[in-house]
């Protein structure tokens, strides 16, 4: 059964071309999918009876299952999902006022393999589907009960979306039907290909690239990716990277104690950033000692000395506070403790908040 969820208006259009009697039917379809985020045919009372039987005998309104959920006490909430196959992802909600920001996965686990990362180190998983990928946002949305005025969506969850950006596009062709472009944000570890291939579609989302170093070395010791993609490679790859007016980058920078959070290092990334419309983001490393043996979050101090050189060097830049820590709420956590019994790192780190000082 093919599904519809994941589509755009215009796919599900086509898709279902041949069911329906008169096109503006096709057109109500779509609005139950996308606008109204049914769940079932039966749902869309407005369409006759025999159309709905044939719809759903014909098509899937597919979209994983919520495993677990566990709410922190700031209001974030993450979620389990467990997808047809049995393999489970995690996609965070993150409310702040009438704002929520959605964190989704975009695969069941990472081949990168950054040293820093739960998800790396649980190791590859599979490209996640796009109504794999637009049900994490359908379930959230309908689990928030819809009194939300204005969604983000990043993807920051499990798993690297360039290097699934085929089920990506679709995908983001669909969210796109009701999250503006400018409310989407993909983050990259630097897949050169994937960034080429975001530069040239239509409509782009954000792009946020995960730094994390302020030179090759370091930066390959972290992100072994960087070998294959060079970080002066990636550097002209972003330089030359279409933006839309009052468009910027983002660069996320994970803090480590002792490996990439002396001064200089700012200095030396801001220097690398010159020239690129660009906003930084630090994250203080989530640790895990099952996962992560021997990395540590630098203390206050030095997060806050970090972050007022940047911004010193004349950059934008935010540090960013785990929300949810409570419940271990960042992304690939509560599947990192299902494999280990122990909680876990992180992935989806909630909104960036201005950092103090
Ligand atoms: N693969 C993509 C998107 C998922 S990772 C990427 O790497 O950008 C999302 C963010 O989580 C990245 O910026 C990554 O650097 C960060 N991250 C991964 N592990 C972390 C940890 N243990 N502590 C803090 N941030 C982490
Ligand atoms: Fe993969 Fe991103 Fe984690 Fe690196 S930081 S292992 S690219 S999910």
């Amino acid at each position: 059964m093919k599904p519809l969820t994941g589509r755009s208006a215009s796919a599900i259009s086509e898709l279902v071309r041949d069911v329906v009697d008169r096109p503006f039917r096709a057109r109500q379809v779509a609005l139950w999918v996308l606008q109204r985020n049914a769940r079932s045919f039966d749902e869309m009372t407005d369409l006759p009876k025999a159309l709905r039987r044939e719809l759903a005998r014909r098509f899937s309104l597919h979209e994983p299952e919520m495993a677990e959920v566990v709410a922190s006490l700031d209001g974030s909430r993450k979620y389990l999902l467990r997808l047809a196959d049995g393999t489970t992802v995690e996609a965070v909600s993150m409310p702040e006022g009438q704002k929520v920001t959605l964190c989704l996965s975009s695969q069941s686990g990472c081949a990168v393999g950054c040293t820093f990362c739960v998800t790396g180190a649980l190791g590859a998983g599979r490209n996640l589907t796009p109504e794999e990928i637009v049900g994490q946002y359908r379930l959230m949305v309908r689990d928030l009960g819809g009194d939300v005025e204005r969604v983000n969506i990043v993807f920051m969850g499990m798993g690297e979306p360039l290097l699934n950006t085929t089920h990506l596009g679709t995908a983001l062709e669909a969210l796109m039907e009701t999250v503006s472009p400018k409310r989407i944000t993909v983050s990259t570890a630097g897949i050169l290909p994937g960034i080429r291939w975001l530069a040239g579609l239509p409509r782009r989302p954000l792009l946020a690239v995960s730094l994390n170093a302020p030179d090759q070395e370091r930066r390959e010791a972290i992100m072994p990716i960087t070998r294959r993609y060079p970080l002066p490679d990636l550097m002209a790859a972003l330089r030359a990277f279409p933006l839309e007016r009052g468009r910027r980058i983002t660069f996320e920078y994970v803090l480590i104690r002792g490996l990439n959070d002396a001064p200089e290092d700012a200095g030396a990334l801001a220097r690398l950033l010159r020239g690129i419309p660009s906003k930084v983001n630090v994250i203080p490393l989530n640790e895990d000692p099952d996962h992560l043996p021997g990395l540590r979050r630098p203390d206050d101090g030095t997060i806050d000395r970090f972050a007022a050189r940047i911004r010193d060097e004349g950059l934008t830049v935010t540090v960013r506070r785990s929300r949810g820590s409570d419940v271990a709420a960042a992304c690939g956590q509560l599947k990192g403790r299902q494999a280990s019994r122990s909680a876990t790192a992180d992935h989806c780190l909630p909104a960036a908040s201005p950092s103090r000082r």
